[in-house]
């Protein structure tokens, strides 16, 4: 990116909280003068949420930049934060999990369970030679069992790296060996799109060129048939044999708790570490804060599945340490019909929904009447994760599932920032559609350019330390400093690798990777500002938009546009409108009608292998796309085509 990204989309809509939120929420505006005028004495208020062993003697210590300490000092369990504590204090009969496996078969944990069972799973995997510091590989399906292997880990201090229960041999081998587990938890299989699926023979195949591995712990989900090794061990015969007691640990501060890779959208993952004490007191409080949680009333659901940091922060650890209770799902929205979602709100009583974008412009697709045959009137607050949510989806998504009163957050923030940095308050903040408005209280950020130096158009800066920020790369310091660090290394800024804009009022608009932006006749042109005018006609569902290499302007757009159900639209309309919102210059030179895009397993389009295609290259790293088969499609359509 030269200088700075043109701004284009203008958003005049805006929605004020509903005034009973307003009048009773968890956090009000006071949060950001609060935080304001002594960030670290906010941050340590809000570790206090949490109950510490030993209390910390430095807040943070950054004295080796970029490397960060927090808490310092300090001790504490997150386990015993997400469980013991709760019990202790007289809610140990409340539901933690409502979980629904695909088939329609249910089971009900309460906290008190939930303790139960993570302690008889702390005392299986020191049984199986797992000590403090070592390293625990989870792949599994959306059942209970997946959030105690994580609670189990953290309860006795081994660092886990949950792998999606999607992801390949390489993936799960590479992933394995990256940080030398000593076993891995996993399931026979789990329930998808109707059937069972298989996890244990991937395991079985990446197990055998990992040295480092033990022992395999299988959970019996599915009952499907199973190869078996002398490594291999029931879960149900661990935990049949394993004490119900046992004493979480004080664990210090920066103690790790688990490696993460990303998504792999740009690039080849990367092994994010995060510690424990400033990562569970972000966590913690921006769950409470942003999906301004009521334990005692609320249901709360997060579609994510456990293998991504969505998982983790805001299904495991943020509503666990808030003693929330949520629902779990197994399966996926289409099965075994696409009402699948809105049932399942109907059924529990779902108050507070957080999902993504994709899902969203897929719901949408697949036409309003669906949601509508359900009642959604349970639902007081909505949330939006995982890409930039375009305006027409955010519109969508808060009058069909809403019902055009229920505010909606559209979070920022990424597997290294541990916990939500950007986002509304739901009780304070007046939201735009497609914005995700500010920072939250006690976080730091700046659009800035090549120098570093504020603009209204540029990269996404995060300028302070946070607590829940990414300790480094696993075994990678370098890889860690030059990733992140070394854009802004004279202002000692975080590089997040999107891009932004701040309107006028002062909000946040991210629009897409930096990676992606599109240099056209000297102008830098965001892929989320040109699809999201491709959103806003009525016959797209969904577009990706990338730049290509052109003779005359240096990059031209290409769109890949899927149209909703039985839309008919000329391609040429489709670049005239464009045009028309905003102006000659973001013509696409080109628009493919497709059926799929590419995605990544966590349903975010990957604009790089587009741009392979578009520029008729052979494709980059594919291990972390959903499915291979579409990219050899929209190929051979793009061939055709010119
Ligand atoms: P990789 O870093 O390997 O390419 P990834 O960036 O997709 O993978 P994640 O950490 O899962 O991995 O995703 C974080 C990214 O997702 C952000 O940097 C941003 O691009 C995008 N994102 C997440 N939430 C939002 C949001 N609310 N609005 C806009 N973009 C978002
Ligand atoms: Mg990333």
């Amino acid at each position: 990116m030269s200088e700075t990204l043109e701004n284009l989309l203008s958003e005049t809509r805006q929605f004020p909280p509903p005034a009973e939120l307003a009048a009773n929420a968890n956090v009000t505006a006071a949060a950001y003068a609060e935080a304001d005028a002594d960030r670290l004495a906010f941050w340590e208020k809000q570790a206090r949420r949490l109950d510490w062993f030993k209390e910390w003697d430095q807040v943070l210590d950054w004295s080796n930049p970029p490397f960060a300490k927090w808490f310092v000092g300090g001790q504490l369990n997150i386990s015993y934060n997400c469980l013991d504590r709760h019990v202790a204090n007289g809610i140990g009969d409340r539901v933690a999990i409502h979980w629904e496996g695909e088939p329609g078969d249910t089971r009900t944990l309460t906290y008190a369970d939930l303790l139960t069972e993570t302690k008889k799973a702390a005392n299986a995997l020191l049984s199986l030679g797992v000590s403090k510091g070592d390293r625990v590989a989870i792949y599994m399906p959306m059942i209970p069992e997946a959030a105690v292997a994580m609670l189990a880990c953290a309860r006795i201090g081994a660092t886990h790296s949950v792998v999606f229960g999607g992801f390949s041999v390489d993936a799960l081998r590479g992933r394995i060996q990256d940080a030398n587990a000593k076993l891995v938890i996993t399931a026979d299989g789990g329930y998808r799109r109707g059937a069972p699926s298989a996890l244990k023979p991937t395991v079985d195949e990446s197990v055998a060129d990992c040295p480092s591995i033990e022992k395999v712990l299988v959970v019996r989900r599915t009952g499907q048939e199973v190869a078996w090794t002398d490594k291999d061990v029931w879960w149900h015969d661990a935990m049949s044999e394993a004490s119900a007691e046992h004493e979480a640990a004080p664990m210090d501060a920066e103690h790790p708790l688990f490696i993460l890779y990303t998504s792999g959208t740009t690039a080849k993952p990367k092994g994010i570490l995060h510690t424990t004490g400033g990562y569970l007191t972000q966590v913690s409080f921006t769950h409470h804060a942003v999906f301004d949680l009521k334990p005692e009333t609320d249901i709360y659901w997060c579609t994510a599945d456990i293998g991504w940091v969505t998982g983790h922060s805001y299904i495991v650890y943020g509503p666990l340490s808030n003693g929330a209770t949520q629902l779990m799902y197994e399966g996926t929205p289409d099965t075994p019909h696409k009402g699948r979602f809105w049932e399942l709100i109907e059924k529990y009583g779902v108050t507070i929904l957080y999902t993504a974008p994709t899902a969203i412009r897929t719901f949408a697709k697949w036409g309003d009447e669906i949601p509508a045959q359900f009642n959604l009137g349970s639902l007081r607050l909505l949330g939006s994760v995982g890409e930039p949510i375009n305006p027409e989806a955010w519109m969508w998504y808060r009058e069909h599932i809403g019902g055009n009163r229920c505010p909606i957050v559209d979070t920022w923030w990424q597997t290294e920032t541990g916990g939500i940095m950007i986002s509304p308050l739901p009780g304070v903040t007046d939201c735009k559609p497609g914005s995700a408005m500010r920072p939250l209280p006690g976080i730091s950020a700046e659009i800035v350019n090549d120098a570093g130096n504020p603009v209204n158009g540029g990269y996404l800066a995060l300028t302070k330390p946070w607590p829940s920020m990414l300790r480094t790369i696993w075994g990678d310091d370098n890889r860690f400093l030059e990733t992140y660090w070394s854009r802004f290394k004279e202002q000692g800024f975080y590089f997040a690798g999107d891009g932004a804009k701040r309107d006028e009022d002062g909000a946040i608009w991210l629009l897409g990777r930096v990676d992606d932006v599109m240099l056209v006749s000297g102008h830098n042109i965001s892929t989320t500002e040109v699809e999201s005018a491709l959103v806003a006609h009525p016959a797209v569902a969904e577009a990706a938009v990338v730049g290509a290499t052109d003779a005359t302007t240096g990059q031209a757009i290409v769109a890949f546009v899927i149209l909703r159900g039985s839309a008919e639209v000329s391609t040429e309309e489709l670049r005239n409108h464009v045009a028309k919102t905003l102006g000659p210059i973001c013509k696409p030179r080109q628009i493919m009608l497709v059926a799929e895009l590419p995605k990544t397993r966590s349903g975010k389009i990957m604009r790089r292998l587009l741009k392979d295609v578009a520029e008729k290259r052979s494709l980059g790293d594919v291990t972390t796309l959903q499915d291979s088969a579409v990219m050899s499609l929209i190929a051979e359509g793009m061939n055709s085509a010119t």
